[in-house]
């Protein structure tokens, strides 16, 4: 795809996405908040323009996009005030089978995740004991003839209860019988309809934003032998190889969220007048709505240079990561810039700059905390010695 090309399908993107987010209010947003309510009507207008299905090769179904669409797609519905979290991982996730899975499970699963038929939005790899160290989670699958036997919990898996699939890790050997800790954990595709006849719970979790998180237990549960990914035991490596694309599309949404809050702050330093004067006349209110334009700018610029890299084949987690530690702190020096902006208007629900306040503080812990990042860089990049 040439520049132009690609610069044209990034405007038509934006248009659509425009559009559907005129439909979705804030009002509609508020009201699913307020409730704890899956925002279904969105995300089926968004399936249904195939918008979920743009990193999907065409010869599964889907629109074979480079991930940089993907990430305006998602900077664009958090742009207009919508919350991309509800469906970022359907279009995602699926990366475990299009680069891990046999072309049998391609041919069987991608298409139907292109045209919607299939959600695969769950991802189950934290457990409440093991948090970042993942190669501490103790959810075994046991062989036993053409079943694998499935025991454990998972945390934080979010939109479980609005998925088909999940892509879940566990451990095939205990840590304690492996050379590596990182070896003896493997991928499965599981279907969770029929795990859910079989001894797979789902609770919910209430949390101080709207993002149907959940907490998943399995007893006792049979997967088909099939559901396996890839290679027994190199599970860990498949589930890093997924991390940079997750990364690349939760900054671009953080940068959403800036300009969101920049904009909602300086139209309101405009317009609400105190002392006889527009607030933004003040710089005490207008340096840091440009600092944070500013910071979002250049946050924006390191995404750019990760989705480059992306595109490129490049593997390295690096740019990955600094896209979403600068984009999430971009979104947060935003957030709160644009409530101090609003005075005590900013903590009235019906200005949504709360509730988005409350969604964008999350990026800096999930998908993964901003520490962790720091760890990375600080060892792959810097050479420092390893913190754990
Ligand atoms: C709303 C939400 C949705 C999520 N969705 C999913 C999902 O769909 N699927 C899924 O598998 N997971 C999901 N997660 C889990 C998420 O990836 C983890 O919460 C995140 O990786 C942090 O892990 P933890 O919460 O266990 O923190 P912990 O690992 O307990 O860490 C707590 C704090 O200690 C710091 N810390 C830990 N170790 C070190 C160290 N060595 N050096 C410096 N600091 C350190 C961390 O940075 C963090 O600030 C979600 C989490 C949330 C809150």
């Amino acid at each position: 795809m040439s520049q132009e090309e690609l610069q044209e399908t990034i405007s038509q993107i934006r248009d659509t996405v425009f559009k559907v987010c005129e439909e979705f209010s804030g009002e509609y947003w508020r009201e699913k908040d307020r409730e704890r309510k899956y925002p279904t009507e969105f995300v089926t207008r968004l399936t249904e323009l195939g918008l979920l299905a743009s990193l999907i090769p065409e010869e599964y179904g889907g629109s074979g996009l480079p991930i940089t669409v993907g990430s305006e797609t998602l900077k664009a519905i958090h742009e207009f005030g919508g919350n991309a979290a509800a469906c970022h991982a359907q279009m995602y996730t699926m990366g475990t089978v299009l680069r891990h899975g046999s072309e049998e499970q391609k041919k069987k699963y991608l298409p139907q995740i292109a045209s919607g038929d299939l959600r695969l939005q769950a991802f189950g790899v934290t457990e409440p004991t093991a948090g970042t160290d993942t190669t501490s989670i103790t959810t075994m699958a046991v062989k036993d003839g053409d079943k694998y036997i499935v025991n454990g919990q998972k945390i934080w898996t979010s939109r479980a209860e609005h998925s088909d699939l999940m892509v879940l890790l566990a451990r095939t050997t205990p840590k304690d019988e492996v050379k590596k800790k990182s070896d003896g954990l493997s991928v499965f595709l599981i279907d969770m309809r029929d795990a859910l006849k079989n001894g797979m719970t789902i609770n919910p979790i209430r949390t101080m934003l709207n993002h149907a998180t959940t907490e998943v237990f399995f007893d006792n549960v049979p997967i088909p032998a099939d559901s396996l990914i890839g290679e027994e035991g190199k599970g860990f490596k498949y589930i890093l190889s997924g991390m940079n694309a997750e990364r690349i599309l939760i900054a671009a949404e953080c940068v959403g969220d800036a300009r969101w809050f920049i904009k909602k702050a300086s139209d309101y330093a405009s317009e609400r007048e105190v002392f006889g004067r527009p607030i933004g006349r003040n710089q005490g209110i207008q340096f840091p709505i440009a600092r944070a334009f500013a910071q979002t700018e250049a946050a924006e610029a390191v995404l750019d240079k990760a989705c480059r890299l992306y595109e490129s084949g490049d593997t390295s987690g690096t740019y990955a990561n600094m896209a979403k530690l600068l984009t999430s702190e971009a979104s947060w020096a935003a957030a709160d810039t644009c409530m101090q902006t609003f005075g005590g208007f900013a903590v009235a629900e019906e200005y949504d700059v709360e509730r988005k306040f409350r969604e964008a503080r999350l990026y800096q812990i999930a998908p993964i905390s901003t520490n962790l990042i720091l760890s990375y860089l600080a060892e792959r990049e810097l050479g420092l010695p390893r913190s754990y």
